[in-house]
């Protein structure tokens, strides 16, 4: 079984909030490995290009353009994480989509509480802190529109000396 990659966006509420260096170290704890991180403030050619078509397919037109909207509301924070099972792994330490339902514990339960409801009754964004890719389909798309080869790091962690090397 190979390791995973994943892309991971502290999108502009969490970065405005001065979450990003609590927000890296649950996954850090986790021992999920930073390969590659950049500040980034995307302009609206890129936000369509990370909110593809299919976003509307699922949530509707106006929930794609909001979230267009805000992700360029502020600079975002981007990072590939690698782990195994790292896409799945990393989704649990986010928590689930709507923040009132989200578990404790979790990035979106600990940090904020909105509800869908709340949001669409009020034709405003879900803030829930952090994007992170939901799927291998996503993942394979979303690294290389956020990151060049080049820009990705191979290193040893303690994790992997510790956790994943074979001792004799
Ligand atoms: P995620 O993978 O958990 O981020 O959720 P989705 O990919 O389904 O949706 C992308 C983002 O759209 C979510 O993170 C929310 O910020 C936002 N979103 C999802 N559903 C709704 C909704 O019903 N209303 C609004 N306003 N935003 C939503
Ligand atoms: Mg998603």
């Amino acid at each position: 079984m190979e390791k995973q990659r994943t892309l991971v966006l502290i999108k502009p509420d969490g970065v405005i909030r001065n979450l990003v260096g609590k927000i890296i170290m649950r996954f850090e704890d986790a021992g999920l490995k930073i390969i590659g991180m950049k500040m980034v403030w995307v302009d609206d050619e890129f936000a369509k290009k990370h909110y593809r078509e299919d976003i509307a397919k699922k949530h509707g037109e106006r929930v794609r353009k909001d979230l267009i909207k805000y992700i360029k509301e502020g600079p975002v924070v981007a990072m590939i994480l690698e782990g195994v099972d790292a896409i799945k792994v990393t989704r649990k330490i986010v928590g689930s989509t709507y923040p009132n339902e989200s578990a404790p514990g979790t990035i979106r339960g600990d940090f904020a509480h909105i509800s869908r409801d709340y949001a669409n009754a009020n034709e405003i964004s879900v803030r829930n802190l952090i994007h992170a890719s939901a799927n291998q389909e996503d993942a394979e798309i979303e690294i290389p529109l956020w990151f060049k080869e080049e820009e990705l790091h191979s290193y040893k962690t303690i994790h992997d000396i510790i956790c994943f090397e074979e001792k004799d």
